[in-house]
């Protein structure tokens, strides 16, 4: 049993409960099929996924949050468990309301490393809440939502990197821009 000074914690653990609870965050401006790999792992993984999209009120994004909410909604419906929420402040706020005790971030290069084990570490000490990292399936290890903005603002073909709902609403947004 570690104790709460020997692991540094400030707040105890959320307790356990007989339903095993994830949360998958992140911005999704817009869903990329690289998010959705992740996703879908997670949901084989646990018995339900809370897909968590931060509303940053100092960046407006490409999609409006409810619009991003829309398309995670419509693509993640097939696997039953997933549920979507928006979120604003701290996720370990948002995980220690909803009594979830970890969450799942994927990770694609060491890149992104170094700032997601800054994150895990801070996000433990302040709430013992866990991160898991999930390896990037290798056909996404690229795809990030900004690059994906930025390939179809100049033309480029996006399809097969996002799910068909969204490659319709990307044409639609900027088109309208
Ligand atoms: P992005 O970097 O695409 O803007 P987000 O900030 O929405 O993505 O990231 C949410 C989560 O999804 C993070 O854990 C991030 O590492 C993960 N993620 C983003 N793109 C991919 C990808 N191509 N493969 C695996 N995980 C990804």
């Amino acid at each position: 049993m570690v104790n709460e000074v020997s692991s540094g914690l400030t707040h105890p653990p959320t307790r356990e409960t007989s339903v095993r609870r994830v949360v998958c965050p992140g911005s999704f401006d817009p869903v990329t099929n690289g998010h959705i790999d992740i996703i879908e792992r997670a949901s084989r993984l646990f018995d339900a996924v809370v897909v968590a999209v931060l509303i940053n009120k100092s960046k407006r994004g490409l999609f409006p949050i409810e619009e991003r909410l829309e398309m995670l909604r419509e693509v993640t419906e097939v696997y039953g468990n997933v549920t979507i929420e928006a979120f604003h402040g701290l996720l370990v706020d948002f995980c220690r309301e909803r009594d979830i005790p970890a969450m799942v971030k994927g990770l694609r290069a060491v890149s992104d490393f170094d700032y997601e084990l800054q994150m895990a570490q801070m996000n433990h000490r302040l709430a013992g809440v866990e991160t898991l990292f999930v390896a990037t399936n290798p056909l996404y290890s690229f795809l990030s939502s900004s690059l994906v903005k930025e390939v179809a603002t100049y033309g480029g073909d996006v399809s097969g990197l996002v799910p068909p709902p969204v490659l319709d609403r990307l044409a639609k947004r900027l088109a309208e821009q």
